[in-house]
């Protein structure tokens, strides 16, 4: 018999399905794997309503020029520059694709979101991590130092997250200079992972690419924006002049995203800005970020409070991923999830507040309830 390629076996389950699976499993509250709890807003549903039927053939690869358009005005860019993806997972993995391979080495900070590590393999190249670091009062910082050090002459890239998943990070003007200049010293291009460009609960974050337009790609998500992550579609804002050359990759990676949901999704960007959605949104979820934090506070968890994302990281010297779903009812992802050359902090959780203020109680009542037992 023929042998699955050695790849196959390298790209398992993900945690963040095997801890959702585990929560149908025990009947545990999820609070692991990033999706909203309710349907996308009605504005949305009525421009995807609008669309069946209207636009449901094969779009350009590049996108419905509606949709390049309108992600060109919502970011500030030419939608010439605006290339249209099946999510920001394919995104990621089509930058991968058309600029790396092998013998190159791509940067990325640890801890690091899934994908990143296998998809810079996959198109050849080797990834490359430096670690966050971590000190329960100060929280999580960032060491440029570090980053410096880890460049060689392979380096080819940066692939950076701001709003950071897990950590919650959201990097300073003088952090992102400083990274700037690095990847000019060194003429690597920057991939500027911004899915959660919306979802700040202080400053806005600042996007890389009005910093380095010159060699930033910037990816974005549909999904995360407009609370529809089944939909699958994302973005890429290429570089002046560059899209046209990510065509090739993009093509033969899924051809195009689901035409009626890019045409909706290009009816529902200025909508959403214009109307207030994402101020919305960012109160809703700071409130339940309050709750989330503070009712994790009273049970013994030392919190490291978020700038961006939908997910805060806690410590809690009691608790494990596994145990918590199994014994508590309640799914969280394990820290080490994140993290492949370095160890994880010990005892580190990632636990998502985009989940209903019902549940996030639920959850809260259930860790008090197995705390108890615990004691
Ligand atoms: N990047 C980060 C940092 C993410 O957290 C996620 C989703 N959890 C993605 C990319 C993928 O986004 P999408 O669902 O649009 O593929």
């Amino acid at each position: 018999m023929p042998q699955l390629h050695d790849r196959a076996s390298a790209s398992q389950e993900s945690v963040f399905s095997r801890m959702s699976r585990l929560a149908a499993q025990h009947g545990a509250v999820n609070l692991g794997q990033g999706f909203p709890p309710g349907a996308p807003p009605p504005f949305l549903l009525r421009a995807a309503q609008d669309a069946l039927g209207r636009s449901d053939q094969y779009t350009p690869p590049a996108g419905l020029g509606s949709l390049r358009d309108a992600l060109g005005a919502d970011l500030g860019v030419d939608g010439a520059d605006i290339t249209v993806t099946c999510g920001a997972t394919e995104a990621l993995n089509v930058l991968a694709l058309s600029l790396y391979g092998p013998g190159d080495e791509v940067l990325m900070l640890e801890p690091v979101f899934d994908v990143y590590m296998p998809q810079a393999r996959l198109a050849g190249a080797a990834p490359v991590t430096v670690p966050m670091r971590l000190d329960p009062q100060a929280g999580w910082t960032f060491d440029l130092n570090a980053l410096a050090a880890a460049v060689t002459p392979r380096t080819r890239a940066l692939l950076l997250n701001s709003p950071f998943n897990p950590t919650g990070t959201v990097f300073t003007p003088d952090e992102l200079a400083g990274i700037v200049a690095l990847a000019r010293r060194h003429d690597l291009w920057i991939v500027s992972d911004e899915v959660y460009d919306e979802l700040y609960f202080g400053e806005r974050p600042v996007s890389l690419r009005t910093l380095a337009p010159e060699r930033t790609f910037t990816v974005g998500s549909a999904g995360k924006r407009l609370e529809a992550t089944g939909w699958r579609v994302g973005w890429i804002a290429a570089p002046p002049g560059l899209s046209a050359g990510l065509g090739g990759v993009r093509q033969v990676t899924s051809f195009c995203a689901p035409a009626p949901l890019q045409a909706a999704v290009a009816a529902a960007l200025p909508v959403a800005r214009d109307s207030g959605f994402y101020d919305d949104l960012r109160a809703g979820y700071a409130a339940r970020l309050a709750l989330l934090a503070g009712g994790l506070r009273d049970l013994g968890a030392t919190v490291f409070e978020p700038r961006g994302t939908y997910f805060l990281t806690a410590l809690h010297p009691d608790w494990t991923a596994q145990t918590l779903v199994e014994a508590a009812g309640v799914a969280v992802i394990p820290g080490e999830a994140f993290y492949a050359r370095h160890a994880a902090p010990h005892g580190l959780l990632r636990v998502a507040f985009c989940k209903s203020a019902d549940d996030i109680h639920l959850a809260l009542e259930r860790l008090e309830r197995y705390g108890r037992g615990q004691s």
